[in-house]
């Protein structure tokens, strides 16, 4: 499968990494996110624990919606941004982008929940996902979902069915695949024919016209998401070209196209690559989308929220194997899954500032798994046991890809915010009981059979 590295050349200096994160700095207390030190909260929250900066999340909202703002002056359309909430689900992250006015893209019933609980309206929800069930699909449109975005023909039919069982008509949009190459890496691109996502271009017109012979099913428009951590904005100009040609031709065939939902995937920049520019995807939007009199949506997740949040982990002990130097952290893989799933490399930075010598280490964390690794070879400082780091850009695709494998339950997280200069945990860190409490031995075990026996 075509795939590029997501960058190359030498890692970034620590001060680089610094500069490049002007929500980051280091004060007398060591670093802090948006000017509140570290240290004391990850002594009151325990370590491993995530930390998310709200006036950061509320900076980048807006950056995206000034972006959007200039699409809608250049072609007359509005832009919703409807956040993805895999990316971070916790319901402080939503109830802040809920008020800065963003919708939300789910794609699981329990999003639907979440964003809701969150004060999202059901009407600025878009469910996508292909393998929606019928307990899902009854949910979404018992709560007045405001499309569906249907993947697939046997979609269809379970959607018109929960349509009828309900009562609610179903907006639908048809999610195609574009069959463009977004750039990165395998296990994010969603866009080429061969991935499971979304239906191909050569169906979508028979699918849209199906949806608009189905009672209680009236198709809205259309949409797509072509993958995650997108830096190069050519695959998105591809993509949109030829969305807005479908629209064309659906029109031609005599349908009606209210809307376009041009998914997520903007990139963001962990170690060397260039995050995708807003005002450079709103110039690919207002460009290719000039002229088509929709209602445009984008659901970004990563972009909004990756920059925003750290891991803070504490170093339990060095190791010296050969000539191999390792660093055990309290955090790991079942916490910060990406290192581990995509080979992601994540900044690490020493919670105090130390201008002693740097050596190459292998950052480590204690699950039984050779898997469980955050960085080979990196150039750290000597960090003693019980010193504190932060892995950073952490704000997405972290928390809620943590597991309790090896019965380490969730880590803590937090909240800061640099505007009013305060902090909450916002989730305590799971007590450990936690993990089995619902679990259940069944009484047969206790009759063991040697007791049996006569
Ligand atoms: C995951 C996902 C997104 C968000 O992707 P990011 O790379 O985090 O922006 C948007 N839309 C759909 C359908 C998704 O599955």
């Amino acid at each position: 499968m075509a795939q590029t590295p997501p960058s190359s050349g030498p890692d970034p200096s620590l001060t680089e990494l610094l500069t490049a994160r002007p929500h980051l700095t280091y004060s007398e207390a060591g670093l802090c996110q948006e000017g509140i030190p570290l240290a004391p909260i990850a002594a009151h929250a325990g370590t491993p624990c995530w930390v998310y900066g709200a006036a950061t999340l509320r900076n980048r909202f807006r950056t995206l919606r000034q972006a959007m703002d200039t699409v809608q002056t250049r072609t007359g359309q509005p832009v919703n941004i409807h956040y993805a909430v895999k990316a971070n689900s916790h319901l402080a992250v939503l109830r802040l982008l809920a008020g800065e006015g963003a919708g939300a893209d789910v794609v699981s019933g329990g999003e639907l929940l979440r964003a809701r609980e969150a004060g999202i309206q059901a009407r600025h929800v878009a469910f996508s996902g292909v393998g929606k069930s019928p307990d899902e699909l009854r949910l979404a449109l018992r709560q007045g979902i405001g499309q569906i975005n249907v993947e697939s023909a046997a979609e269809l039919d379970m959607i018109a069915a929960a349509a009828a069982e309900t009562g609610a008509m179903a907006r639908v949009a048809v999610r195609v695949n574009p069959d463009v190459d977004a750039h990165t890496h395998a296990k994010i691109t969603t866009g080429l024919e061969e991935n499971k996502f979304g239906v191909p271009m050569r169906d979508a017109a028979a699918l849209y016209a199906q949806a608009a012979r189905l009672p209680g099913v009236q198709p809205v428009g259309l949409a797509t998401h072509i993958g995650s951590q997108i830096s190069q904005l050519q695959p998105y100009r591809d993509a949109f070209a030829r969305l807005a040609g479908l629209v064309r031709d659906l029109r031609t065939q005599g349908h009606t196209v209210q809307s376009v939902d041009c998914g997520g995937g903007l990139g963001i920049s962990y170690r060397t690559e260039t995050e995708a520019d807003p005002m450079g995807f709103a110039d690919i939007l207002a460009s290719e989308m000039a002229g088509l009199d929709v209602t445009l949506a984008i659901e970004p997740g990563r972009w909004l929220v990756g920059p925003a949040g750290v891991l803070v982990a504490s170093v339990v002990l060095n190791k010296q194997t050969g000539e191999r130097r390792f660093m055990v952290l309290d955090a790991a893989m079942n916490d910060l899954m990406r290192p581990a799933m995509y080979e992601a490399w994540h900044g690490i930075l020493p919670l105090n500032h130390t201008d002693a010598p740097i050596s190459p280490v292998d950052v480590v964390g204690p699950v039984c798994e050779t898997g469980d690794s955050f960085a080979t070879a990196r150039e750290l400082p000597d960090l003693e046991a019980e010193s504190l780091v932060a892995l950073l850009d952490a704000g997405a695709y972290g928390a809620v890809m943590s597991s309790c494998y090896n019965t380490r339950p969730l880590a803590a997280e937090v909240m800061v915010d640099g505007a009013s200069q305060r902090w909450s945990i916002i989730r305590p860190r799971q007590p450990v009981e936690a993990l089995w409490r619902d679990e259940e031995i069944p009484d047969w075990l206790n009759a063991t059979p040697h007791s049996d026996a006569a």
